[in-house]
């Protein structure tokens, strides 16, 4: 099985929004400091039944950002990508055509990660149904999602995540007959947020959205600075932490500058005892 990293472009955010506090976009707001610009990766996943892509990354109307209504959208966040970054050229540069793809699963639906929807429109989306519900109609834009982008076509199949242990996770699923790709609960940056874990011979490849910013943040299990439910997200770092000592672990966070060269180097998180 071969994952690729799919850098669509790049994003700063506030560093309040990277370790928060306790109030949230209120620190946001106020913070007057930038981070430096980070990737935000999409997974492409080649696998025998068909490739799996984890979230679709950034896309160029995010560019318009600036003309939002939304005040988080419009002031605190900044995006780059060119056209060419897009998920769909660079999946067709690795020779990966759009109907390659058997399924597209989203950790969530915030912009960065579901504006590259547009490349698969005759592909299978999967979703968290209550991440799904939060993220559409007028209460979803007001909440700062864009499901005014959405492509016109966009019917995810909505799933709910069964009681149903895997390692560390209390929710989860497997995504492939062989069992060998399975969408977990990792509740915090969002209620309903998932991350996908790929079973790579002894290793699991982790593909973590936005659980953390970085690996570092995991491994302190400090919460970021929008997740509702501080001890939600420090129990969901716990989780994965726990899951890493428990069998070699790559992490892989969407927005870690790091992610690409951990998975190209078969870097773990927690070292083998
Ligand atoms: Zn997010």
């Amino acid at each position: 099985m071969r994952i690729h990293a799919i850098q669509t472009g790049t994003v700063k955010i506030k560093t309040a929004q990277v370790a928060g506090r306790s109030r949230g976009f209120i620190d946001i707001f106020r913070d007057p400091n930038w981070t430096d610009w980070v990737p935000t990766f999409a997974w492409a996943i080649e696998h025998p039944e068909g490739v799996i892509v984890v979230d679709s990354g950034q896309g160029t109307y995010l560019l318009e950002h600036g003309r939002s209504l939304h005040p988080y959208v419009r002031w605190e966040v900044g995006f780059q990508i060119e056209p060419e970054q897009e998920i769909g050229p660079q999946l067709r540069a690795l020779g990966i055509g759009a109907r390659d793809v058997k399924k597209v699963v989203l950790t969530h639906l915030h912009m960065d990660h579901d504006a590259g929807l547009a490349h698969f429109p005759d592909t299978e989306v999967i979703v968290t149904a209550g991440e799904y519900a939060r993220a559409r109609g007028l209460l979803g834009q007001i909440r700062g999602y864009l499901p005014q982008r959405w492509p016109k076509w966009f019917d995810p199949t909505p799933i709910q995540l069964p009681k149903e242990n895997f390692g560390s996770f209390d929710r989860s699923l497997r995504l492939t007959k062989a069992g060998d790709v399975v969408a977990v609960a990792t509740p915090g940056h969002t209620p309903d947020h998932m991350s996908v874990i790929v079973l790579d011979g002894d290793t699991a490849i982790f593909l973590a959205g936005d659980t953390s910013y970085n690996q570092a943040l995991m491994l302190s299990a400090t919460p970021d600075g929008v997740g509702s439910d501080r001890e939600l997200s420090i129990a969901t770092l716990n989780a994965i932490k726990t899951f890493a000592q428990s069998r070699p672990t790559i992490y892989l966070p969407t927005h870690d500058p790091q992610s690409a060269e951990r998975l190209a180097n078969r870097q773990l998180a927690v070292a083998a005892s």
